[in-house]
């Protein structure tokens, strides 16, 4: 089994979809994608990037399907940043493994999982041709490698202003490396670019 990790620039996984990507099928037409996905095969090992508290832990249908949200208090970096929060998201894992639970703080490097194709994964019809949703039936089936990846998305609430601003003038940003969702709550920010940022503290 290959142990793959995430590093932004550094990616080695090979990306099916992009921050930003818009979105030219059901149901996701002109969305934008909030994160970028890496493909891999099933039960690829999953590690955390930054140290955290895992705030959701459940299978969310037709969506990120098994999923993990991690908060981080940034204020570990910088006391300037204290109380500005980041939040990573892992989705489509195929299980999490026994040491990830709930409220509990999990550190980088350590092992969340395995890759899968759970919630909303697509596969070619071989009939068809046509991207189908990947079933239920097909993501639990352990050889079934059709979709799999690793959907991954750094976000931060609107409320945290500070850290925006200061992600954006640390790096130079613009805005079109990192923009809100439509209910206006969060701020997506481009993976590629969380990495430059942390390492100004390394
Ligand atoms: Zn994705």
């Amino acid at each position: 089994m290959s142990n793959l990790i995430f590093k932004g620039q550094q990616n080695n996984y090979p990306t099916t979809s992009d921050f930003g990507e818009e979105r030219s099928f059901w149901p996701y037409y002109g969305k934008k994608h909030e994160g970028i996905d890496m493909r891999g095969n099933k039960k690829t090992q999953v590690f955390c990037e930054i140290n955290g508290v895992i705030k959701e832990r459940y299978d969310q249908k037709n969506s990120y399907g098994k999923k993990l949200l991690i908060k981080t208090n940034l204020g570990y970096l910088t006391k300037e940043l204290e109380g500005c929060i980041l939040y990573q998201l892992y989705g489509h894992l195929f299980k999490y493994d026994t040491k990830v639970k709930l409220g509990k703080f999990i550190e980088a490097g350590s092992l969340l999982g395995l890759m899968g194709n759970s919630g909303n994964c697509y596969t070619k019809d071989p009939n068809t041709g046509i991207y189908v949703p990947v079933t239920e039936k097909q993501q639990n089936n352990e050889n079934f490698n059709e979709g799999v990846h690793l959907h991954l998305s750094f976000m931060t609430e609107l409320k945290n202003k500070k850290l925006l601003e200061y992600i954006k003038e640390k790096l130079n940003l613009k805005n079109e490396l990192l923009f809100l969702d439509q209910w206006g709550y969060y701020y997506w920010l481009n993976p590629k670019y969380v990495y430059d940022f942390l390492n100004l503290f390394n």
